[in-house]
């Protein structure tokens, strides 16, 4: 199923037919990995893309540029490294838009007034705590208790200069300036490290040499060396478009209940029901969903996690800015600059045993969750589980057969009768219908050949 964000004509871009030989090599063309191809455009580096441009979360994202992330600089809990996550998204929000303007894209840019709301008493004192937080790093939050969409609230508090865009236009435009560098349907199946080179392996037999490697590429499908199921748990929620003619604006609450809202021209946008993917909800009324790697201490992974291994992801649901952030970083640490951030977002910092292990505990119980309800919970007897094969009969009774175990860490997949799509419960690999790979850490199709 198709995004609101998915219904433009993207460009295509080559793909790779011969062994090549580059410096920098960076592996995913979502936001991250497009924002960072930019960042280095002068050097040596390629991108390659396993789909199509910005067919990953980005597509599925709501895509607000805005510091007002929930309260997230109480969550930080430490003020120091919250007023300098808050600086980055500030840098990241000037330097997004200023590139907007610069390179002349059609994105649907629009500037609009960011709100944090509650609609519960007892959040008060919370919601207070975070506009004192952004008091002392002087902004001016403007307080009310009624959104611009005549919504009665208990408490809420804007700030300016945050903004929507399209993401897609933004990326389509972008890449299509960057072409010479990009190759789409190039799937990195293996990363290999000899001699201070890495040798790169695609699915289409091709290696490309290179010294440094930046993952961009959202979840890593490899464990070694950076852990990922330790290192984040997957935060999935549900978002839902329809028709409004409102005034545009953009808010989140901080309630258990998430109520996130945007517009993009007469479509208003709101993302809900936001749980851990592990523990799944049974909910089915919605446009699509999407999910995101939420750290132990919600400050995103950027830097080195091996030898000229750099990675990029783990942004709190924040990934519009959070990956414009990545990219300045990255220029940096290549270029060997100095840069204030660079401890903030180290990858290998790191953080309590209890938060890993409750991550690690969230997988293991949807693993064997998924092995003894294998969909049964949701579709009643559709689909059918046949050995290590599961079959959906849609509604024009068309059978799809694929293999029904992730081949990432062979949780049983569910069907997604929604969104037509095989979903993990474990760590959030999703295939189409027929098994093709649309979102990672899977990176082998389903197929049955
Ligand atoms: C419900 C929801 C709403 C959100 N709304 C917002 C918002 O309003 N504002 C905001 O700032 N953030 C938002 N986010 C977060 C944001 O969408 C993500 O953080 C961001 O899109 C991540 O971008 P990415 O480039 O890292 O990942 P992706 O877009 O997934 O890009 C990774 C790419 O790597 C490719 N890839 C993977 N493996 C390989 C391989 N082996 N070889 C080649 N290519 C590979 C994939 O195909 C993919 O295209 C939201 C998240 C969720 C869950």
């Amino acid at each position: 199923m198709k995004t609101l964000w998915q219904d433009i004509n993207m460009h295509k871009h080559k793909t790779l037919d011969k062994d090549i030989n580059c410096d920098i090599l960076i592996i995913g063309g979502g936001i991250t990995g497009i924002n960072t191809l930019y960042e280095l455009k002068n050097k040596d580096v390629i991108l390659v893309e396993k789909n199509t441009i910005g067919g990953g979360i980005t597509a599925r994202s709501s895509a607000k540029i805005t510091f007002l992330q929930e309260n997230i600089y109480s969550k930080i809990n430490n003020l120091d490294k919250a007023e300098s996550y808050y600086e980055c998204n500030k840098l990241a929000i000037k330097t997004l838009v200023n590139r907007i303007n610069k390179e002349h894209i059609n994105c649907d840019l629009e500037k609009v007034k960011s709100y944090l709301y509650t609609t519960k008493i007892e959040n008060i004192e919370k919601i207070k705590k975070e506009q004192k937080i952004l008091e002392t790093f002087k902004e001016s939050p403007q307080v009310s208790n009624i959104l611009p969409n005549k919504m009665l609230v208990n408490y809420a508090f804007s700030v300016d200069n945050t903004y929507v865009f399209h993401p897609l236009k933004y990326l389509n435009e972008l890449a299509y300036k960057l072409k010479d560098k990009i190759y789409e349907h190039t799937n990195i199946i293996n990363i290999k490290n000899d001699d201070n080179l890495y040798y790169c392996y695609t699915s289409n037999n091709y290696v490309i040499k290179t010294k440094k490697v930046i993952l961009a590429m959202f979840y890593p499908y490899f464990l070694i060396p950076f852990l990922m199921p330790f290192k984040g748990n997957l935060e999935k929620s549900y978002i839902t478009i329809k028709k409004d003619k409102n005034k545009h604006f953009s808010a989140i609450n901080i309630d258990d209940e998430l109520l996130s809202i945007r517009y993009n021209k007469d479509t208003l946008i709101t993302v809900t029901n936001s749980h851990n993917l592990c523990f799944n909800k049974n909910i089915h009324d919605y446009s699509w969903s999407n999910h995101d790697i939420i750290t132990p201490d919600y400050l995103p992974y950027i830097g080195f996690i091996k030898n000229n291994l750099i990675i990029a992801t783990g942004y709190n649901t924040w990934g519009m800015t959070g990956s414009v952030i990545a990219s300045l970083i990255i220029k940096d640490i290549i270029s060997n600059k100095e840069n204030k951030y660079i401890a903030l977002f180290d990858p290998k910092r790191s953080k309590s045993i209890i938060k890993y292990s409750y991550n690690i505990f969230s997988s293991m119980y949807s693993l064997i969750g998924s092995k003894l309800n294998k969909n049964k919970e949701y579709y009643n007897n559709n689909p059918i589980f046949i050995k290590d094969k599961a079959i959906y009969v849609d509604k024009s009774g068309v059978k799809h057969i694929v293999y029904n175990k992730c081949p990432h860490m062979k949780c049983t997949l569910l069907f997604n009768e929604t969104e037509q799509t095989w979903d993990c419960p474990c760590h959030g690999s999703r295939f189409t219908i027929d098994g093709d790979t649309l979102v990672g850490p899977a990176n082998y199709s389903i197929r049955v050949k």
